[in-house]
């Protein structure tokens, strides 16, 4: 059994203050598997002042090279915890480990390497091109932030806020989602020496633990100057009300309900078994999943049975076993949610290929959801509408290219969208109209540093690379005072 009940406030730990407790259960086996703390407004209150200390102290006007180089240290103290990460996240949200390890370990730690070479490559203080260097523009960090994130990518959520968030200048308090409280104590422990080694103020960073309640407190209190959130989209619609009472800065990086367009001119066998592991990978919990398969009339019928064949060789299986199989959703919570879209999907007229309600042949225990696959899906049928966030897809044809465009933008949501063609001047022409904030043509992967987030109901803002860390800066306009190493 798992206790979580220590928070890290400038540089050392310490027990909370709040008496909560919020109660973890085994995703892969529903057995009881510890409790996390849950802060309250003093510890949040806590927190936020050393961050605010440590700004209004010097770290406001830190040296770039300092900055740099404690997000080095970061990266070289969490390289040394790589291990430990991946059975973290195995335990916590049932990730297979080889996935944990290749994909979601990786992923962090690349977002961190991506932060770190976009700052070396920037400049805070720039000249104006035609007035000359007394006219400038110079980025400053925006003061105390408040990074709040969900369960799902639980160090790659962490690391595109945190990187950017120091390499900006800004000290910060991290709320990370209650599901996945393990993983964020191993960067405090990463974050404690990595301020030491680089000599970096011990204040820069802070970790609470605790559910809504705690994040709530966090980003209503009046010392915080931007809020970093990642999370679904009604949470974040709270947060922007909360936060605008104070005209703090946000940036949103919400749900979605990506569409993958195939044209009659892909490489179906590709396009199908890549859009299938798109969707299913993570057991189906990621933002940007390709959840809407919008398939050409012309191959629509070949398309759906290669997806009923393939969907079927997908296996599920324990977090502890080897293998790139399918683990189980992350709480009961979310299963419920899974399994009852599914009905919903059956109930609503979608025709089932591939897997359905319940748990796949042989499991009777854990938050296992089949691998299912839902052909001739109408747009008005709530498996095409809503964020399902597990091992889903939808499948639904289309007449012409602006026929296939306009259900693809058909959703309250922005976050990605996928097209498969052999065209280029179609590819080029498609990625133009679709309403989303990231649009990956023929599998390719987003470029290191690629800006991440979506627009509507997707969010607001972008992480990553260089636009993550200005993020977290204000521009301050200077006329008349050229720049002077100080
Ligand atoms: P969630 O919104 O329930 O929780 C996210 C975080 O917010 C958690 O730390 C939670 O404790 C906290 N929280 C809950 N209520 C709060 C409140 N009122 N005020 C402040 N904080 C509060 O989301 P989740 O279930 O953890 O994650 C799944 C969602 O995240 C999905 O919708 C998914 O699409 C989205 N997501 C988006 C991205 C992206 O980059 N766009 C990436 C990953 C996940």
């Amino acid at each position: 059994m798992r206790k979580l009940n220590a928070i890290s406030i400038d540089g050392a730990w310490t027990s909370p203050s709040g008496r909560g407790r919020f109660e973890l259960t085994n995703p892969a086996t529903e057995a009881p598997s510890g409790w996390v703390a849950v802060c309250d407004e003093t510890d949040v209150d806590h927190a936020v002042r050393a961050a605010r200390r440590t700004f209004d102290n010097g770290w406001a006007h830190a040296p770039k090279a300092a900055r740099l180089s404690l997000l080095a240290a970061l990266i070289e103290a969490l390289e040394l915890r790589r291990a430990a990460l991946a059975d973290a996240i195995s335990d916590e949200i049932g990730a297979p480990i080889d996935f944990a390890r290749s994909r979601q370990v990786d992923a962090g730690l690349d977002h961190l390497q991506e932060t770190l070479r976009a700052a070396e490559q920037i400049d805070d203080d720039q000249a104006h091109p035609t007035d000359g260097p007394a006219h400038r523009v110079r980025f400053e960090p925006v003061g105390v932030a408040a990074l709040i994130t969900p369960w799902n990518w639980p160090l790659n959520q962490v690391a595109l806020k945190l990187g950017a968030a120091i390499v900006a200048g800004c000290p910060v308090v991290l709320k990370p989602s209650e599901l996945s409280s393990r993983t964020a104590v191993l960067v405090a422990e990463a974050m404690q020496d990595a301020e030491r080694a680089s000599q970096a103020p011990p204040g820069v960073f802070n970790l609470i633990l605790g559910d809504g309640s705690t994040g709530a407190a966090l980003v209503a209190h009046p010392d915080i100057d931007v809020v970093s959130f990642t999370g679904s989209t009604d949470v974040g619609r709270q947060i922007a009300v909360s936060a605008a009472q104070s005209f703090k800065r946000v940036t949103l990086e919400l749900g979605g309900k990506s569409p993958n367009l195939l044209f009659e001119d892909c490489d179906l066998e590709t396009a199908i078994s890549q859009g299938l592991a798109h969707c299913f990978r993570n057991a189906g919990q990621s933002c940007n999943a390709a959840s809407r398969m919008l398939v050409a009339r012309e191959i629509y019928d070949d398309a759906v049975a290669l997806a009923a064949q393939l969907a079927d060789t997908f296996k599920v299986g324990p977090p502890e076993q080897p293998g790139d199989h399918l683990g189980p959703q992350v709480s009961h919570t979310q299963f419920e949610r899974v399994q009852g879209l599914i009905e919903t999907g059956v109930t609503e007229g979608a025709r089932l290929v591939s897997g359905g309600p319940g748990r796949p042949d042989g499991i009777t225990t854990g938050f296992y959801s089949r691998p299912t696959v839902f052909a001739d899906v109408a747009s008005k049928m709530r498996i095409f509408r809503e964020e399902i966030f597990g091992p889903v897809l939808t499948m639904t044809p289309f007449e012409t290219e602006e026929d296939g465009i306009a259900l693809a933008n058909d959703t309250d949501y922005g976050l990605a969208a996928y097209l498969q063609t052999g065209d280029p001047a179609r590819a080029d022409r498609v990625s133009r109209k679709l309403n989303a904030g990231m649009i990956q043509v023929n599998g390719s992967s987003r470029a290191p540093g690629a800006p991440f987030g979506g627009v509507k109901a997707s969010g607001v803002g972008r992480e990553a690379g260089i636009w993550g860390i200005r993020a977290f800066q204000d521009i301050k306009s200077i006329s008349g005072a050229a720049a002077h190493d100080l």
